[in-house]
């Protein structure tokens, strides 16, 4: 029989092997986030980030159990004319102690591999209000859907979309799909697939956060997209900084050369609004019309009845 020193040596012995495997989990989860072929060495305060991500996940799961998500919708603006012609769908995660940011638990959701049902559910929610909004009668808008580099991976994504498309019989060109320049740049082979895919269907498809991942314009040619929206820190000093408006101007300019829409992110002010609109920007987003809202608040602000065929408008009044 051992004797019980040993006994406790091997008890410590197993911890630390256990606690090894723990910091090199954590190592090799912050060596993931910075991307391919890196490699990084332990530090405690990995292990504070592991315990926090693991909490997040573990409220995660109970708050899909529990309800707790729900799309809001911020409205796109036709630059010249004013009209909302889309609407982006942005997650939301109100807990009872207060709300989370998407920031803070999407990249959870992708490392727990939680990102694909939750991203299923967004677009099933997605495709049901579009439908909804189709047999009220209301003009069609088209609505946009973030997908994430993790989705892109497993294969199944384009079944999803198709699935959803088909069960709620929602026209394929009123769902437009975001995918951000670093998940194309990250992902590029698997990415393309998935682009010609989604527009062999009909898809509208979006570059979004353009201008924070370092990739040309030209090797946008690779991929087919409708829309390139610029990121929104560009737009943020576009009235008192001269390069940013440069930078803005030159990614319209050439993003028209390759036959794109260009969406302005984040904009807050009426002056931004004026210099997006003599540089030739097509549409906008941003707090300065309406941050993201809830689904019913949407439709009641801004969805409008199908304009009725010319000489049938309906009178107003006796
Ligand atoms: P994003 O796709 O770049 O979304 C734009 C973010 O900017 C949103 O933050 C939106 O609320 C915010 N925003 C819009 N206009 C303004 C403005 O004028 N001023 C300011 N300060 N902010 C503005 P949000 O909703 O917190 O989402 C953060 C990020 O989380 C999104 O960035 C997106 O990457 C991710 N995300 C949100 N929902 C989903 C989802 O359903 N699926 C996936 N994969 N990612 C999502
Ligand atoms: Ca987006
Ligand atoms: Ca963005």
């Amino acid at each position: 029989m051992a004797p019980v020193s040993e006994i406790a040596n091997l008890i410590e012995a197993h911890q630390s092997a256990e606690e090894l495997l723990r910091q090199a989990d954590a190592a090799l989860y912050k060596a993931k986030e910075a991307g391919r072929e890196q490699y990084c060495f332990y530090t405690s305060e990995l292990t504070e980030a592991a315990l926090i991500r693991l909490n997040t996940e573990a409220s995660l799961r109970e708050a899909i159990v529990n309800n707790e998500l729900s799309v809001y919708l911020q409205p796109q603006i036709d630059v010249l004319t004013g009209d909302v012609i889309g609407a982006e769908a942005l997650l939301r995660w109100h807990k009872a102690a207060g709300f989370i940011s998407p920031d803070e638990f999407i990249p959870v959701a992708e490392q727990s591999g939680l990102i694909h049902p939750i991203g299923e559910w967004v677009m099933d929610q997605v495709c049901c209000v579009g439908q909804d909004w189709m047999a009220k009668g209301y003009a069609p808008i088209r609505l946009a859907v973030n997908l994430s580099s993790y989705q892109l991976r497993h294969g199944k994504v384009i079944e999803m979309i198709e699935d959803k498309l088909n069960h709620y019989q929602y026209p394929a060109n009123l769902l437009e799909v975001e995918l951000t320049e670093s998940a194309l740049m990250r992902r590029e082979d698997e990415a393309e697939l998935i682009l010609q895919q989604l527009q062999k269907m009909g898809v509208s498809l979006a570059i979004d956060d353009f201008g924070t991942g370092y990739s040309s314009l030209a090797y946008l040619r690779n991929f087919p997209l409708n829309v390139l929206k610029i990121d929104k820190s560009f737009i943020d000093e576009l009235e008192t900084c001269t390069e940013d408006r440069e930078i803005t101007a030159a990614i319209i300019a050439m993003g028209h050369t390759l036959g794109l829409k260009i969406l302005a992110e984040g904009v807050e002010t009426q002056q931004q609004l004026e210099l997006l609109r003599d540089l030739g920007c097509d549409f906008y987003q941003g707090y300065l019309t309406s941050p993201a809202v809830a689904v019913d608040e949407f439709e009641q602000r801004f969805m409008k009845p199908m304009a009725s065929p010319q000489g049938l408008e309906p009178r107003s009044g006796p």
